[in-house]
This record gives structure tokens, sequence and C-alpha cells, in this order.
């Protein structure tokens, strides 16, 4: 068995960047890293844009002005300005070449077409000049960037519609179990509804992953090494809850070295989720996950996602770690290191109840997980402990 820390960095030096891009329309790029330099095909701003809505001024040493026109947004004239004249400007409007100066409409007194301003500007005051963002051909967003709205809204300022991105994974999820039956459906005797796959697709789909696809499969050898196989075959990763454990029907484990697998490790010192299974196959990346459902969330989020991110270009693909002031008081049982769910607000933590590994309900009410390693035997108010945010 290996320790957390072992198992993190094992996860993280066997997965690596995907190599395929693809072109994606920038309506669909929340949330991918940018695989290419993202050119910019224009100057931003493409023309001298007015910054206030004021007056455009023919010079800079008058402080009396003739009136001679206007030019709003969207206007596509160019006024000749001499010495001494002025044109009512908008914000946003095109700036004549001859214009010295925009002065707001605050600092002037208008009579008729005369213009009278209290202090002299100085030259290009309120004029944003042509490119004053980015230039024709400079680099907008460079490759490895993480796509946000405000980048999506940046590029979309410059007339992109599509860009250049690492491809998501293409994900299978695998529930294993004959007492699984999706909910919806009446529980008979020993049922019990399936989870797992909807909690794993879900936590996925937050972080934009959508590329998923969902496979139910029976305690029985043969159909999972079948499953199994194939699913190696056609997707980047395959993550599989349950049947991985040491029961008689546990048969993922033998499937996975059936189909000669390269095991990274099985089994960690940790709780909820020690028997975990991490391997690789050619380039696809295999999790066994346990089955109870928080010990499956925990290994994802502490594993599978750190792995994902990495896949698709993130840099800043580790845990969101921090630390937090316990309320609570909390002995151990166990030597194995703990992640509990938890929740934190104002730099304080409070370990919640219900911690099995069978129960979703606290995962549900938490927003981090609390970090205990092998050494810690127990909590006391007041502590500082090592959290993990949750997405
Ligand atoms: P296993 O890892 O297969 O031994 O399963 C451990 C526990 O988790 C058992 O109580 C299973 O019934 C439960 N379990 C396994 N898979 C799921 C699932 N997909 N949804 C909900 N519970 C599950
Ligand atoms: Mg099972």
């Amino acid at each position: 068995m290996i320790s957390v820390q072992e198992a993190l960095q094992l996860t993280n030096n066997h997965t690596k960047r995907t190599e395929k891009m693809i072109r994606i329309s920038l309506s669909d790029s929340l949330g991918y890293i940018i695989a290419q330099d993202v050119i910019s095909p224009i100057n931003m701003p493409p023309f001298r844009q007015s910054a206030m809505d004021g007056y455009a001024l023919g010079s800079v040493e008058d402080k009396d002005f003739t009136l001679i026109g206007e030019v709003k947004a969207g206007d596509n004239a160019d006024p000749v300005l001499k010495k001494g004249e002025a044109i009512r400007i908008f914000t946003g409007a095109p700036v004549p070449d001859t214009a010295k100066a925009v002065i707001m409409q605050e600092k002037v007194q208008v009579h008729h077409n005369q213009l009278t301003i209290e202090a002299l500007v100085l030259p290009d005051t309120n004029i944003r000049p042509i490119g004053e963002q980015i230039k024709k051909d400079e680099i907008a967003l460079s490759k490895g960037t993480l796509v946000t709205a405000a980048g999506i809204g940046y590029l979309a300022t410059l007339g992109i519609t599509h860009i250049d991105v690492y491809q998501k994974p293409a994900i299978a999820i695998i529930a294993t179990g004959n007492e699984l039956v999706p909910p919806g459906q009446l529980l008979k005797y020993g049922q019990i509804y399936e989870s797992n796959s909807i909690t794993l697709s879900t936590a996925l789909n937050t972080i934009g992953f959508t590329d998923i696809s969902y496979f139910k499969v029976e305690d029985e050898y043969g159909v999972t090494l079948s499953l199994l196989e194939n699913t190696i075959d056609q997707y980047d990763v395959v993550l599989i809850s349950g049947g991985i454990s040491v029961g008689d029907y546990d048969f993922v484990g033998k499937a996975l070295r059936a189909l000669e697998v390269d095991e990274i490790f099985y089994k960690v010192k940790q709780k909820p989720g020690k028997p975990l299974f991490f391997a690789k196959k050619e380039c696809t990346t295999i999790f066994a996950l346990p089955g109870n459902p928080a010990s499956s969330l925990s290994c994802f989020y502490i594993y599978v996602l750190p792995a994902l991110l990495k896949i698709s270009g993130y840099t800043n693909h580790d845990l969101k770690r921090g630390t937090a002031i316990s309320t609570t008081n909390y002995a151990k049982k166990g030597q194995r290191a703990e992640f509990l769910k938890a929740l934190v607000q104002n730099n304080k933590v409070t370990i919640l109840d219900g911690q099995a590994s069978s129960m979703l309900k606290s995962f549900a009410l938490a927003n981090a997980m609390v970090y205990l390693p092998e050494e810690i035997v127990e909590v006391k108010t007041g502590d500082s402990l090592q959290i993990i945010n949750l997405p």
C-alpha cells in the first residue's frame, strides 16, 4: 500500500497533456485550454475612439471654439477641424484625424454654436489611440491560457469566431454491481439505486467535461473483461466504479490484470478510498474507484480531477489546497490518512457529521475536504487544518 503523497505523485507522473487539438467555435470554448496562440486580426480599437461624451477640439491652445458639426458612435464621417473649431462627439465615436483632444461635456459652456472651455487640455486627452489594447498580428491570448467568460468576450471584441484548443478526453464511466438499479424504478429487496455514474458525470460536467459514455456491468468476470477491453480500446479515460475490492465478486482488478494494463498503483493508505487502482494502457488512463459513493467521489476529486485537467492542457491542475481553523474536535479511528467532508466559511472549517464511505449526505453539504495526514491522530477546536477546496 502506498501513501497519499506517493499516489498523487504517481498520478501526476503518469499523466501528460494530450497532443490532440480541435478548432472550435468561440461560443463553445469555455473551460478549454488554448492550444495555439490566438493572433489578433485587427487593431483594437480599430480607429481613434472618443472615451467621453463631449467635444472634439481642433486645437489645444484655445479656450473658445466654433461648433461645426457632430459625430456619434457608428458614424463614418471624418470632418476637418481647423484651429478654433470643435464638434460635438460621443463615447465610442470615431475622433476626426484633425482633432487634437476631446473634452468632456461637463467642462464646457455652450451658447448656440460657441463653445468655451474652462481650462486647456493636453493633446490626445480622452482619445483612445488605434491599437491601444492590442495591435493587429499581436498575440491576443497565448497557448496554455484557460478560456474564461472574459476571455471569450475579449476575443469576440477582436472579431474572432473560432480558436484552437486541446481536445477534452472522451470518458467512459462504468458502474459495476448486480445490486444496482437506475433511479425511477421500484427497488426489490437487496437492490439499491445506482448513483455513482450521475455523481461522477455531474462532477465532470461542472468542470467542462461533456464527452461521457455510460456503461453498467454485472458482477461477472466474462462480461467485465470484454466491457473493459472495449472501453479501454475506445476511450481516453475509463472510470470504473466498484468491483475493485477483495470480495469474491469483485472482478475489475482481475480483468484489468488479464488485459495487461500497466498497473501504476493499487491501494492507498487513505480513508475513504483505500482500494483505488490506477493504470495506463497505451494512451488510455484507467481509474478503478471503490464503489462506496463517498469513496468514489473523494477519489475523483483527489486523483481523477487533477489528472483530467492535466490531460486537457491545464497548467494549474493541482488540488486547490488551503488551511482553515477547526471549529470541531475529531478523533481518527485508524492509521490511514483521512479526507473528511467539511464546510469552510470565513477561514473556519467544520468537519461534518456522517463521514462513512457509504454516505453522501455530508458530501452534499460540503464545500471542502479536510486532509488529515497519517501522522495526525486527532483534531482539536482551534487547530489549523489542511483543506482541499471542492470545485
Ligand atoms: P464495491 O466497491 O463494488 O464493493 O461496492 C461497495 C459499496 O458501494 C456497496 O455497498 C455497493 O452496493 C455500493 N455501490 C457500488 N457501486 C455503486 C454505485 N454505482 N452507486 C451506488 N452505490 C454503489
Ligand atoms: Mg460491487
